[in-house]
């Protein structure tokens, strides 16, 4: 995922050098360029030691980025770039999208007078990469390549975001699914696909349950059976249960809130035989 901003000089030297490497472009088998990279990671990083790993930071982050650009880019990140790297970090709040990479230009004002200004921030899920076979040792697709661990899901993740950086340096603008993308994400490192979006653990939960939003289901509160209706799922899933005493909802029905754990729900046919006041 990217977000698009207006071009901007820097880009001038970027495209030479990304154009450049597009002509030698790929530098070796994707299959042996990636599994450099692990091996090599490992042995850096100060975090990652083996590919099921409980800690990440942004330093391991800045070990990836130079390894990529290293085995991968053949340094030409680096160079368009101007030697320096994006902004590498970890997000705790990204449940949705595995990786997003946003890129803003600009101009700064100097004792020189104004000069352009580029900012990249590429930002990885926490949730999503350490989630990732925590309850479920199912092995798991990403960017079409199988991942058998985290450390295989954290690199797809990154070449991914790593391609919209290149791309936007490239051309000013990046879209995972353009043709270019989808050709170079090939070349580069077998990826097959070209979204991003996760399965994440909750996700994969609402799933294994086969609970949808709208269902109407069955669970015990305090002892009394309860008969309702799904509104939503989040980490519980939120069910309406009809309410004397509830709130007043937009079908003119009052309806008592409960935030039930999934495995506490189970699914029933229909709730319009529920008496009208269940919480009695
Ligand atoms: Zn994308």
């Amino acid at each position: 995922m990217v977000r698009r901003a207006p071009p901007n000089p820097l880009d001038e030297q970027a495209r030479s050098v990304t154009l450049a490497f597009l002509d030698r472009a790929p530098l070796g088998a994707p299959e042996q360029v990636t599994a450099a990279v692990r091996k090599a990671l490992l042995h850096d990083s100060p975090n990652l030691r083996r590919g099921d790993f409980d800690r990440i930071s942004t330093v391991d982050l800045e070990v990836l980025f130079e390894l990529y650009d290293q085995h991968a880019f053949g340094r030409c990140l680096a160079d368009a770039l101007s030697g320096t790297q994006p902004r590498l970090r970890m997000s705790r709040r990204m449940t949705r999208s595995a990786g997003l990479t946003t890129i803003r230009r600009g101009q700064v004002r100097t004792h020189a007078g104004v000069a352009p200004w580029r900012w990249f921030d590429v930002a990885i899920s926490v949730p999503l990469v350490l989630g990732a076979f925590r309850d479920d040792p199912r092995p798991v697709h990403v960017a079409g390549r199988l991942c058998h661990d985290r450390l295989d899901v954290l690199q797809r993740v990154f070449e991914h975001e790593l391609l919209h950086v290149f791309e936007s340096l490239c051309t000013g603008r990046s879209s995972c699914s353009g043709a270019a993308f989808r050709k170079l994400a090939w070349d580069l490192f077998a990826h097959t696909e070209s979204r991003h979006e996760m399965i994440s653990p909750t996700q994969r939960r609402w799933i294994d349950s086969g609970i949808r939003p709208g269902d109407a289901v069955r669970f015990s509160f305090e002892g009394h059976t309860r008969v309702g209706r799904v509104n939503g799922i989040r980490q519980r899933a939120t069910v309406l249960v009809r309410s004397l005493r509830g709130r007043l909802y937009d079908d003119g029905v009052r309806y008592a809130k409960y935030y039930v754990p999934l495995s506490h729900l189970t699914r029933v046919d229909d709730h319009r035989q529920a008496p009208a006041d269940s919480d009695r």
